[in-house]
């Protein structure tokens, strides 16, 4: 990175945790005197964080690139992120270069406080991944690999409740979260009107102790985003997920058990090599049973390098069947989806106000307030819900 550039512009595409490291990048460089700015017309240089989890994000970002260098043929622009790395830096196209590794990332150790624009703050926990799920190329893409001690996170946490009043806390595994237990005491024990959540927990991670303590903190939010990615233990064996059927189960019923209010989200991989019909039906059945208010679902996608890659040569999956699945698992999630919606009205919630009066409410569900205006948008706002608009619903003040 050149000595002349003083601003930067960085886009990134993916999960929370790229858009965690995006701003943990931007202070970085901003310790070192640059200057970001929000737009790539004004930047010396235009870094772009990029995503590898499937081909599609790869070629939506490929195109953002080829547009970014027809437009800004004289500008520094710098592809990092999981695809550099997937493919070992040479993730390059028009004008971009490519670092697989870049200094001004690797250091987990800077704190960020803020998430300009956002009420929501997100604190990555854990980053990277030593499991060895088939299908998977985290474990050689997504680096630094650091688990953050509890004690940090909590003061990292005091930082963002400074700008904040919902924090997401983001694993890129949180089964490789070793000391969870002490973490959720860690901020049940902390003072003040926030609230908070997981981005996503393996099932692994929620053993009996950890849903009691989550049972103590009311502010803790009972929306449970969990990748199962199939409910058929051979397709679950096949990807080395590392549990079974009976072990969601047991999480499942502990946390209804345990926790009020709580909810589910999903995600579901389908077309898995050697998915069958009635493996799949068991996926379907687990859906209809426990009724989650989301479903994140994935055609398996033929990533070269990973295991599943291989049995696909074998015992693929054809394109057709697979399409065909996603659109039964997402017909029968979006039937839910809308019951869980009819349900919601009339009812008060607490909704985390973002940007153009949308927000989260505690169990996940999208929300834009009517008939308000200037709202603080840092604000945990009491709504009652009115009604539903398409895919998000209607809520007023209370
Ligand atoms: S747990 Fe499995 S799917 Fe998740 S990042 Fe690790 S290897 Fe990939």
């Amino acid at each position: 990175m050149g000595q002349t550039v003083g601003k930067f512009y960085i886009k990134d595409f993916g999960c929370k945790i790229n858009q965690y490291d995006s701003r943990l990048l931007s202070e970085n460089l901003k310790n070192i005197g640059k200057s970001c700015v929000n737009s790539p017309e004004h930047a010396d240089i235009i870094i772009i964080n990029t995503c590898s989890v499937t081909n599609r994000s790869e070629s939506k970002e490929r195109s953002y690139i080829r547009k970014i260098s027809r437009r800004y043929p004289d500008k520094e622009i710098l592809t990092i992120g999981c695809s550099v790395r997937r493919y070992k830096g040479n993730f390059k196209f028009g004008a971009a270069t490519s670092a697989s590794s870049f200094i001004y990332l690797d250091n987990p150790r800077t704190r960020i406080k803020k998430f300009r624009g956002h009420s929501r703050g997100f604190i990555t926990i854990q980053h990277g991944c030593r499991g060895n799920c088939t299908y998977c190329l985290v474990r050689q893409i997504k680096k630094p690999y650091y688990v953050k001690n509890p004690s940090e996170v909590i003061e990292e946490a005091k930082g963002f409740l400074e700008n904040h009043k919902e924090l997401v806390l983001c694993a890129t595994n949180s089964a490789e979260y070793i000391k969870l237990d002490e973490l959720i005491l860690g901020l049940a024990n902390m003072k003040g009107n926030f609230r908070w959540r997981f981005s996503s927990l393996n099932p692994l991670s929620l053993t009996e102790k950890n849903i009691e303590l989550l049972s103590r903190d009311k502010r803790f939010c009972p929306h449970f985003h969990i990748p199962i990615q199939s409910a058929n233990n051979s397709v679950l064996k096949k990807m080395n997920r590392g549990y079974d059927m009976q072990k969601v189960g047991r999480v499942i019923d502990n946390i209804k058990k345990n926790i009020t209010g709580a909810v589910f989200a999903f995600d579901v991989i389908v077309g898995f090599p050697g998915e069958s019909e009635s493996c799949f039906t068991d996926t379907l059945d687990f859906i209809e049973e426990t009724k989650p208010v989301k479903v994140h679902i994935f055609r398996f996608s033929n990533c070269k390098g990973t295991k599943a890659y291989e049995f696909q040569k074998s015992i693929r999956v054809d394109e057709f069947v697979k399409r065909e699945r996603m659109e039964i698992l997402r017909n029968m999630a979006e039937k839910i989806r809308e019951k869980h919606f009819k349900d919601a009205v009339g009812a008060v919630k607490e909704v985390a106000v973002e940007k153009n009066m949308r927000g989260y409410t505690r169990d996940y569900m999208p929300i834009i307030i009517k008939g308000a205006d200037a709202m603080d948008i840092k604000a945990l706002e009491k709504v009652r819900i009115t009604g539903i608009s398409g895919r998000i619903l209607t809520a007023v003040i209370v």
